[in-house]
């Protein structure tokens, strides 16, 4: 028997995605009684939270342009199975404007932002106009988009001062972004990129930054109502990147000064309201020489949404959903406390060392467990990872008072993990946790790809 829905929420919601974070949303789903549709493609007909769902439909072949992508396939879904709302997890739809747009259009809710809101962020130009205008601070740089005229392009450069980084508009994912250090290589940098842009992301325009050498990657995560009410659920250091990709986040911020990171948590909250923003979202910020720079906002859940949860007792795609309904935020700011200390390590289907992808069956699995320990995965023994999708196959976060606690429980736990018949991260994990320097804190955005270029060199 299902749970009566005791809120007033939705009666059923279809999840748009896959993997991990669709099993993710049909957890929270569950629990609050919703029953959950999911849409899946013909590679992912034996996923665990498929065989979950109340209901699933499989929408197309494996490659993702004809299925996680096919928005009339998923709005169709939705239709047959008089879905009411339509969660799109992260990556894939979940930051189109077009998509949300036309989910509202044929009569059903999309759990994130408005669609205006999502085409504002989702430009990077128009995005950082909007924080400027709301009093976030932003990384210096040519104000606006890069002109056409070279010769102006050298100017604003100058002004700037060297080195700079020239960016897509509609950039993501890492990609669509060059860092200049001389004049001289400044006009074939910008048209590199402009065609690169134009290709990529179908469009050319750039603007440019400073580029900051040491910073660290430091994100505020909030939440808002559709009437102006809006919190900021504090930080996390998603610094321990490689190629732009995170692969462990903490929450809090090592050796930050909790003023600093009030006083910024405050600055979102409040651009929240001023721009009208609904639903979860994360403001990232580059943090260098004590201050804070913007560099993009995204509209949805991210991956590293758990370590806020264990900070702060929130469930944040349980809340997501709620304000999707319509609800008002249920706390104010000073009701939201956090305690403790969180780590999330990204569990991916990857060489350690060379980090080729590595798909295929899963013969035997163990996973962690004990006090403090939160495994989100929809891997199983015997699942077969399919070689089309991100490889990522879950997430590990430990819970502690302390960090040091955080980091000995998430040792512990990577310890006893056995995931065996495919290769996978845990090994460069486990000697990340060991490092002097991650273990003091406080590490840039480069530390990663440093310490691997010397591991080249030693091996
Ligand atoms: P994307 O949407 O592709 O993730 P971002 O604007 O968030 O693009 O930038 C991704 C990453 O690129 C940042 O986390 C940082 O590592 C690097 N980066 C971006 N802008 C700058 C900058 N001005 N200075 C130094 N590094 C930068």
């Amino acid at each position: 028997m299902p749970v009566k829905n005791p809120d007033q929420l939705f009666d059923k919601i279809l999840i748009a995605n896959r993997g991990e974070i669709a099993l993710r949303v049909q957890r929270a789903c569950r629990e609050m009684g919703i029953k959950t549709v999911v849409v899946h493609s013909e590679a992912d007909r034996d996923a665990k939270y498929v065989r979950l769902a109340d209901e699933s439909v499989c929408i197309g072949p494996a490659a993702s342009a004809q299925s996680y992508l096919n928005i009339p396939a998923i709005i169709a879904a939705a239709e047959v199975t008089d879905a009411q709302a339509i969660h799109p997890g992260y990556g894939f739809l979940s930051e189109n404007a077009d998509f949300a747009e036309k989910v509202e259009r044929s009569g059903f809710v999309f759990i994130g932002p408005r669609p205006d809101t999502i085409r504002l962020m989702g430009d990077k130009v128009s995005a950082k106009a909007a924080m400027v205008k709301a009093g976030v601070p932003c990384v210096p740089g040519a104000e606006g988009s890069l002109p056409d005229d070279p010769k102006e392009v050298v100017r604003l450069a100058r002004v700037t001062g060297y080195p700079v980084i020239i960016k897509a508009a509609g950039g993501g994912g890492g990609r669509g972004m060059r860092v200049v250090h001389t004049e001289a290589a400044l006009p074939s940098a910008v048209a590199l990129t402009r065609s690169e842009a134009q290709a990529a992301f179908g469009n050319p325009t750039l603007y440019m930054e400073k580029f900051l050498t040491t910073p660290r990657h430091i994100e505020i995560q909030v939440l808002a109502d559709e009437y102006k009410n809006a919190v900021y659920l504090f930080e996390r250091d998603c610094s321990m990147q490689r190629r732009h990709q995170k692969i462990i986040e903490e929450a809090p911020a090592p050796g930050i000064p909790i003023r600093a990171l009030t006083r910024i948590g405050e600055r979102c909250a409040d651009a929240c309201r001023k721009i009208g923003y609904r639903g979860v979202g994360t403001f990232e910020f580059l943090y260098q020489d004590d201050e804070f720079f913007f560099i993009e906002m995204n509209t949805r859940v991210q991956v590293e949404h758990p370590v806020t949860e264990l900070i702060t007792g929130i469930d944040i795609v349980q809340e997501q959903i709620r304000v999707a309904a319509g609800q008002k935020l249920r706390f104010r700011q000073r009701d939201i406390v956090r305690r403790g200390h969180a780590i999330e390590c990204r569990i991916n289907a990857e060489d350690p060392y060379s980090f080729v992808p590595s798909p295929g069956r899963i013969t035997s699995y163990h996973a962690p467990g004990g006090p403090g320990i939160r495994v989100d995965s929809h891997i199983y023994h015997n699942y077969f990872v399919p070689p089309y999708y991100d490889s990522m196959i879950g997430k590990v976060i430990a819970y502690g008072d302390t960090r040091e606690q955080a980091i000995a429980r998430m040792r512990v736990a990577l310890s006893e993990m056995i995931v065996e018949g495919i290769k996978t991260n845990i090994p460069l994990h486990q000697e990340l946790l060991l490092d002097d320097k991650f273990l003091r804190g406080g590490t840039s955005i480069h530390f990663l790809e440093e310490r691997l270029a010397k591991r080249k060199l030693a091996g």
